[in-house]
C-alpha cells in the first residue's frame, strides 16, 4: 500500500474517501472543481491530486463559503457521511459519501480560469499551453503525467534488476550528430565560442563502455533544432542505453523486455514477444516503409513479371531503367470517385511520384484509362498477381524501385485509416533490422550515415562497404509500433581504424574528424570493448500507451508546433547587452522568426 504524504493541513485525500469513512471528522484540502447551490446549501466538488469528493456547506455553518468561487484553493473541516439515499454518484469512487462542513476557508482565490477545466474541453490549444498550469488541474490532462511517472519508474525498476547503472551525461557538450542542427549555447567566459546541446548521448554513452560501465542507461532530454513535425518536438526525452559485449538479439530480447514490462504495468496487458522481425529491405518491398503497421495487410504486389516488355509504355521503361511497377490492392475501393482518385495521385506526385495510375476491377471487365493498352495476358496476370476481385481497386506505381515503394506505403497508411481497415486495441510491435549503411544526399552531393556515423557496417560489408555504398548494410535496427518509429539503435563501431574509414566515405577529413570527433577517436584507440545500444524515444510512446494523438498531451510543458513555448513566450529576443557580454551583435536589420540568417 503506497501512503502518501499529505502534509499536516489535512488528514485525508479527497479521493481516498470511501462509506467506510462515513463518520470520521477530516479535513481536506484543494481547489473547487464545481459549486451549486442547492436552496441555500452550497455543493462543491472539492478536487486535489488524488481525486473529487462532494462537500456540503450550509452557509450558517460557514458563512465564508458565500464568495467561495471555482478553482479557489480552499481547506474544509468536517465530517463524512454517506449521501442521501439516491443521491449517490456511481460514477465516482468517492460517490456514496459527502463531507459535511464544519469550517471552509479560502487559502487562496482564484481568478475565472480562461477556459472550463471541469469535463472535455475544446479549448484552442495554444490557450491551454498559455495556462498549462490550469490545464495540467484537469484529471486527464493530470493522467499523462502519472502514466509517464509510472513508466519511467518501470524502465528504471527493470533496468537496475538487470545491472544497469543510471548515469548522466552533459548538457553543455559539443555537438553529436544525429543528423539535425544543434542548439548552440553562448558563454561569457568564452565569448565567440559556443556549446551545442546534445542531440543525444551517444558519444558519451560508447565512451561509457570504454570506460568499462558495460550496461548504461538514462532517461535523458535531446535537443534538435529541425523542422518540427505533428509528433517532434525540439526537446524530447529519450531512455538511452548502451551495452558492451552484445549483440543485436540482445539487444531485441532487452527492449521486449522493457515494453512488456511497461505494458503489464501502465495496461495491464500481456505483449507477445518475441516481436516479429522484418529486414529493411522486406519492410520496404512489402510495405513501403521502414516502419510498417502490421495492424493490417494491405501488402505491396511487384508486378515486374507481369509488364515486363509490354505495351504500356511508363511501365516497360520503368522496368527497363531498373526501376519498379508495384500494386497496392484496396477492398472494395473501386468505388472511388474521380475526385478521390485524384486526390490520391496528388498525394503521390507530392512523395516525387511521376503519376499513379489506377484499375477498378469488375465482374468481367477492367475499369482504367490504361486499360486500352492491357493485353489480355496482362489484364489477367494483374488479377492473378494482385488477388483482385470484383470491386476492388488497383494503384499502380512505376518509378524507381523505393520511390514507387514509398508512394505506395504512404497511400497504404492512408487508405487504411480512411476506410476504417485499421483494427482497434492492437499492439503490433515489429524490430526492422539490417538497415541501409549510408543514404545519398542530392542537396550535398553525398553519401550521409543512415543512422548515424558511429554505426557498424553489417559483417559481409566489413570491408568493402566502400566499393558500394548504395548497397551496404549496417548493424542498425529500429522498433517500430503501430506504424510509429519508437526508437533506433546500432550495433557501434569499435575500433578507431574502422571509424577512421566510415568518416573517409561519409567525405570527412581526416582533419575535420579530429577537430569534431578527436576526443572520441581517441577513446577508441583504448581497447575499447564491442558495444551497441539503443534509444527510445518516450514521448512517443507514452502517447501511444495514453491513446492520445499528440506528443504534446504526455509532455508536461511542451511547445507548439513552430517551437514556440505559449507559457513563458519562449523564444524571445535577447537584450542588446546581454549579447554584448557573448560578443554578439543583433543582425541588422533584426531577423525574422523563420529566417535562416
Ligand atoms: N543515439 C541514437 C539516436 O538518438 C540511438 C542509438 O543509436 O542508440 O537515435
Amino acid at each position: 500500500m503506497t501512503r502518501p504524504l499529505l502534509g499536516a493541513m489535512r488528514t485525508h485525500a479527497c479521493g481516498s474517501l470511501r462509506a467506510g469513512d462515513a463518520g470520521t471528522e477530516v479535513r481536506l484540502a484543494g481547489w473547487v472543481a464545481r459549486r451549486r447551490d442547492h436552496g441555500g446549501v452550497a455543493f462543491l466538488d472539492l478536487r486535489d491530486a488524488s481525486g473529487v469528493v462532494q462537500v456540503v456547506v450550509r452557509p450558517d455553518e460557514a458563512p465564508a463559503a458565500a464568495a467561495i468561487r471555482t478553482e479557489d484553493c480552499v481547506r474544509v473541516a468536517g465530517t463524512v457521511r454517506a449521501r442521501p439515499a439516491g443521491n449517490e454518484n456511481p460514477e465516482l469512487p468517492t460517490g456514496e459519501v459527502e463531507v459535511a462542513a464544519d469550517a471552509v476557508e479560502v487559502l487562496a482565490p482564484s481568478e475565472t480560469p480562461p477556459f472550463p477545466l471541469e469535463g472535455r474541453t475544446d479549448a484552442d490549444e495554444t490557450l491551454r499551453l498559455q495556462y498549462r498550469y490550469l490545464d495540467l488541474r484537469r484529471p486527464a490532462t493530470r493522467r499523462g503525467l502519472e502514466l509517464r511517472a509510472a513508466a519511467n519508474a518501470t524502465l528504471r525498476r527493470v533496468l537496475g534488476d538487470r545491472g544497469f547503472l543510471e548515469v548522466e551525461t552533459p548538457y553543455l557538450t559539443k555537438s553529436t550528430p544525429e543528423g539535425a542542427r544543434d542548439f548552440l549555447v553562448t558563454t561569457h567566459l568564452a565569448p565567440g565560442q559556443f556549446y551545442a546541446l546534445p542531440q543525444s548521448p551517444q558519444l558519451f554513452k560508447q565512451l561509457l563502455m570504454v570506460a568499462g560501465v558495460e550496461r548504461y542507461y538514462q532517461i535523458v532530454r535531446c535537443f534538435r533544432d529541425e523542422a518540427l513535425r505533428a509528433d517532434r518536438q525540439p526537446e524530447f526525452t529519450q531512455l538511452d542505453l548502451e551495452l558492451s559485449f552484445l549483440d543485436e538479439e540482445d539487444v531485441y530480447a532487452l527492449g521486449e523486455e522493457l515494453m512488456a514490462a511497461v505494458w503489464q504495468d501502465v495496461l495491464g496487458a500481456d505483449l507477445e514477444i518475441p516481436f516479429t522481425r522484418l529486414t529493411h529491405a522486406e519492410a520496404m518491398r512489402r510495405f513501403g516503409t521502414d516502419k510498417p503497421d502490421l495492424r493490417y495487410g494491405m501488402e505491396l504486389v511487384d508486378l515486374a513479371q507481369v509488364f515486363e516488355g509490354g505495351g504500356v509504355r511508363v511501365f516497360a521503361s520503368a522496368l527497363e531503367a531498373g526501376g519498379a511497377v508495384l500494386a497496392l490492392r484496396v477492398e472494395g475501393g473501386a468505388e472511388l470517385t474521380r475526385k478521390q482518385l485524384d486526390a490520391l495521385t496528388e498525394q503521390a506526385r507530392a512523395r516525387g511520384a511521376k503519376g499513379l495510375a489506377w484499375v477498378a476491377v469488375e465482374a468481367l471487365d477492367l475499369r482504367s484509362p490504361l486499360d486500352k493498352f492491357f493485353s489480355d495476358a496482362e489484364r489477367d496476370g494483374l488479377r492473378q498477381a494482385t488477388g483482385a476481385q470484383p470491386g476492388d481497386l488497383l494503384l499502380l506505381a512505376a518509378d524507381r524501385t523505393p520511390v514507387a515503394q514509398t508512394v505506395l506505403g504512404d497511400l497504404r497508411v492512408r487508405l487504411a485509416a480512411e476506410r476504417g481497415l485499421v483494427p482497434e486495441g492492437q499492439w503490433a510491435f515489429c524490430w526492422v533490422t539490417e538497415f541501409p549503411m549510408f543514404e545519398w544526399d542530392e542537396q550535398a552531393g553525398r553519401w550521409d550515415p543512415a543512422h548515424h556515423p558511429f554505426t557498424a557496417p553489417a559483417p559481409k560489408w566489413a570491408d568493402t562497404f566502400m566499393e558500394a555504398p548504395e548497397e551496404a548494410t549496417a548493424r542498425a535496427y529500429d522498433l517500430v509500433l503501430n506504424g510509429y518509429e519508437l526508437g533506433s539503435g546500432s550495433i557501434r563501431i569499435h575500433r578507431a581504424d574502422v571509424q577512421r574509414r566510415v568518416f573517409d566515405a561519409l567525405g570527412i577529413s581526416p582533419k575535420e574528424a579530429e577537430d569534431r570527433f578527436g576526443f572520441f577517436l581517441r577513446g577508441l584507440a583504448y581497447g575499447a570493448p564491442p558495444h551497441g545500444g539503443f534509444a527510445f524515444g518516450l514521448d512517443r510512446l507514452y502517447m501511444l500507451l495514453a491513446g492520445t494523438p499528440s506528443i504534446r498531451d504526455v509532455i508536461t510543458f511542451p511547445k507548439t508546433q513552430s517551437g514556440a513555448d505559449p507559457l513563458t513566450g519562449a523564444p524571445t529576443p535577447i537584450p542588446a547587452d546581454q549579447l554584448a557580454e557573448v560578443r554578439l551583435r543583433p543582425l541588422d536589420p533584426p531577423a525574422k522568426p523563420g529566417d535562416r540568417g
